[in-house]
């Protein structure tokens, strides 16, 4: 007679974080550096880290031997980006908010349907993604009703549950931007979080224990709508990630002059940072 084996109650453990790396594809504020028809010091500037994008991010990490990429929104110059960043798939969007620096690239998005048979998942907040239909709509419409040339995209909305992503569970995290709610994303011991002007009580909670974190800081003078560098540095202060990335970043801030002011740990994102977070 076989022992009888005492059976185990079925478990989904939440998978352990194995690590990714994050590329700022754009850390640049809503209409980029230089500002069209500027001239300033920082606008004319020879340093690299002083031309930004518009605001986006790429994931990369490994889900067993395949190296999965998610990007967190889609900026107006999500095709420079890609091809700068070289990346050569997307599987899955995830967006903070549908302000048209955060959204405008999602036509984009386009060729990394090709030679795959499913839509892109795209995951957002019901109000974001009643934005993206409106914007794209056809990115969302049944298979045929536009014959080629648009982007294949399924719409997954977002709300206080984690979303797991081929292993990488992204915990959305609530995020007050000036009056407007936003989402950000903490992932392993990396969050990224743009546009604050801070949080509600339950995401500080969130964002604890972090080796990574991004955050918004627009420049020295108060805005409605951003915090500025003195804000996020309260909030790092708050927070104590071991590294703090500034993004979202205007032309009133030179990157060499910046970061020479920025306490240990924190500094200025710039286009093309690849950052590596352990597991
Ligand atoms: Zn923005
Ligand atoms: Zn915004």
């Amino acid at each position: 007679m076989r022992p009888t084996r005492r059976r185990r109650p079925p478990v989904t453990p939440e998978p352990e974080f194995a690590g990714c790396e994050i590329e700022v594809l754009g850390s640049g504020t809503s209409v980029g550096v230089p500002t069209i028809g500027c001239h300033c010091k920082v606008c004319t500037s020879d340093d690299p880290r002083d031309r930004r994008l518009r605001p986006s991010v790429a994931v990369r990490f490994y889900d067993e031997d395949i190296r999965r990429t998610v990007v967190i929104d889609t900026s107006p110059d999500f095709r420079q980006q890609a091809l700068r960043a070289k990346l050569e798939r997307v599987d899955a969007v995830i967006y903070t908010h549908d302000h048209a620096d955060h959204i405008m690239g999602l036509d984009d998005i386009r060729p990394f349907n090709y030679g795959r048979p499913d839509r892109i998942p795209v995951y957002a907040s019901p109000s974001t993604l009643q934005s993206l239909r409106r914007v794209f709509p056809y990115g969302f419409a049944g298979e045929g009703s536009h014959p080629g040339g648009v982007p294949r995209l399924d719409a997954r909305p977002v709300n206080a549950d984690p979303i797991n992503l081929f292993g990488m569970v992204f915990q959305p995290v609530q995020v007050d931007h000036g009056p407007k709610k936003i989402l950000g994303y903490r992932f392993g011991r990396a969050a990224y979080v743009t546009d604050q002007t801070g949080f509600p009580a339950e995401s500080l909670a969130q964002l604890q224990d972090l080796d990574v974190l991004f955050l918004g800081a627009l420049r020295h003078l108060p805005h409605p709508m951003h915090s500025t560098v003195g804000q996020a540095l309260e909030l790092v202060e708050m927070l104590r990630p071991n590294r703090a990335f500034f993004t979202h970043v205007c032309h009133e801030l030179s990157h060499k002059e910046t970061i020479r002011q920025l306490p240990s740990g924190v500094s200025l994102a710039y286009d093309g940072l690849r950052i590596e977070v352990e597991g």
